[in-house]
């Protein structure tokens, strides 16, 4: 892990000419591509507004094709939304984006006198347009300064510390303050192409990165030997657990991507803090995955989900015991060999007040994984709101009688543990350093000030089915961060 970085600021003119000579490499984005080929404001709009959550091969086919009927805004009221509905399925919200698009015509009139506006603060007037939206259109479409931040370039500019900020928003208001003006226009380009092609959200490419020597990786473990890791994993299953600290959050900081990215044959995440019904199609129904979700009764608080490549034989919502299972924290997928217990363990809190709620679960979790093991492989993964041992976080002499690492919990934990069910991290690391969660404040995750209260244990007659267990605190978007298991 690269943290603790000496606070050095990196020389931004020099990190921008290098990536600009060299992106020809990169396929441009998809916006860019429509410039050039329309130079017409308008299709840059209408692109824009349908590549949110959408990727850019999405993006590009569905374009071609409303282009193809399309030939100027006006003619967006000859079809119905129903009609612009079908055309631009699947690129992601496709209803919602129907919707803005008819409106855009009158929108336009009553506003605009029919003249695409050239400024942010007039765009983000018409239906569907944000922030984001706004400037590409001004920077690509008119050709003007302005800043576009999305998920690559907020991502990008903390990996090389130029900012320190928590949302794109807030890159985009520091980057007006500082980035020099002649990089305003091609710094969204850049570091999308960028982003999608070296340094990937998921294990960038350093070893063939241009910044390599320079940057200053905020955050970032590159990514290992490929060739070695294949070999060893070969036919093991891939699972990957989240606690994502609110679903619908984290779509928005790039997690269908994540998951992609990840490859994971099982997508477990934790906190999703929200219903089904409020979830976008593109988080419920992602390409090659069926989801399953426990949400708690309470609006807004607890749930967890799994997304599964393979079909389960079966799947159990909560432990049968009301008190836990009215919070959503429990669900289990069955397959051939094992049973998946995704688990969001309570949280102690503040002078331990939960404590007896958190003990219960914890008992109730022992008793429901010990029927299960007598049938097959246990593997319990999620969010144990605990750090067991005095390694497993930065400062355990001060928080002693904390939540998290009372002595209650690590009892329970040893417990656990006693039980026959087995730390898979701890059988590969023995390191300190090694966390999952980090607080918001304090710049905590960039000075690694962290706690690993996130864990994939297996029961301990199948510890030899176990590959590898490791953490992945490169993968921004929540305050913890995944883990991964590998499974024979
Ligand atoms: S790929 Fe690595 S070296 Fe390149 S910008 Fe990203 S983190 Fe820095």
């Amino acid at each position: 892990m690269v943290f603790d970085m000496a606070l050095k600021e990196i020389d931004i003119s020099s990190f921008i000419s290098k990536l600009t000579k060299i992106d020809h490499e990169y396929a441009a984005p998809v916006i860019d591509l429509i410039q050039a080929r329309t130079k017409e404001p308008w299709k840059v709009v209408v692109a824009t507004i349908l590549s949110a959550r959408t990727n850019d091969k999405t993006t590009a086919e569905v374009t071609t094709r409303l282009f193809k009927k399309i030939k100027s805004v006006s003619d967006f009221k000859k079809l119905s939304i129903e009609k612009i509905e079908k055309i631009i399925y699947p690129v992601g919200f496709y209803r919602n984006k129907a919707k803005y698009l008819s409106q855009l015509p009158d929108s336009l009139e009553s506003r605009f006198d029919n003249v695409i506006p050239q400024t942010v603060e007039e765009l983000v007037k018409l239906p569907g347009v944000g922030r984001k939206t706004a400037n590409l259109v001004v920077a690509v479409g008119f050709d003007k300064h302005a800043i576009c931040v999305d998920t690559h370039v907020h991502r990008i500019m903390n990996i090389w510390q130029y900012v320190d900020t928590k949302n794109p928003f807030e890159t985009e208001m520091a980057l007006r303050e500082k980035l020099p003006k002649k990089h305003w226009k091609v710094v969204n380009h850049l570091l999308v192409a960028h982003g999608q092609s070296i340094c990937r959200p998921v294990s960038p490419r350093c070893e063939d990165c241009v910044l390599n020597a320079e940057c200053p990786k905020n955050g970032v473990t590159p990514r290992k030997s490929k060739t070695a890791s294949k070999k060893k994993f070969t036919n093991s299953i891939k699972m990957i657990s989240w606690n994502v600290n609110g679903i619908r959050a984290v779509e928005k900081k790039g997690f269908v991507d994540i998951l992609k990215d990840l490859e994971a044959d099982i997508f477990a995440v934790q906190e999703t803090k929200a219903q089904k019904e409020q979830l976008s199609d593109d988080l419920i129904n992602i390409d090659g995955y069926k989801s399953y979700w426990f949400s708690a009764r309470k609006k807004g608080y607890s749930g967890v989900a799994v997304y599964s490549k393979g079909e389960p034989i079966d799947v159990h919502y909560g432990m049968g015991v009301e008190e836990f299972d009215n919070e959503g924290r429990v669900l289990t997928l069955e397959y051939d060999s094992f049973f998946l217990v995704n688990c969001y363990y309570p949280n102690a809190q503040h002078e331990l007040k939960r404590m007896d709620y958190k003990q219960g679960f914890n008992a109730a979790v022992k008793k429901f994984c010990n029927s299960l093991k007598k049938k097959k492989t246990v593997v319990i993964c999620g969010d144990y709101n605990v750090a067991h041992k005095a390694v497993d976080l930065k400062n355990p002499k001060t928080n002693e009688k904390n939540a998290g690492y009372s002595i209650e919990e690590r009892e329970d934990m040893d417990r656990f543990i006693k039980a026959g069910y087995v730390d898979t991290f701890r059988m590969f690391n023995k390191e300190p350093d090694n966390y999952t969660w980090w607080s918001y404040r304090f710049n905590a995750r960039a000075k690694n000030i962290g706690w690993r209260i996130d864990y994939f244990c297996v029961d301990s007659r199948s510890k030899s089915r176990v590959v590898s267990s490791e953490i992945l605190p490169e993968i921004i978007g929540s305050n913890h961060c995944p883990i991964e298991l590998r499974l024979v």
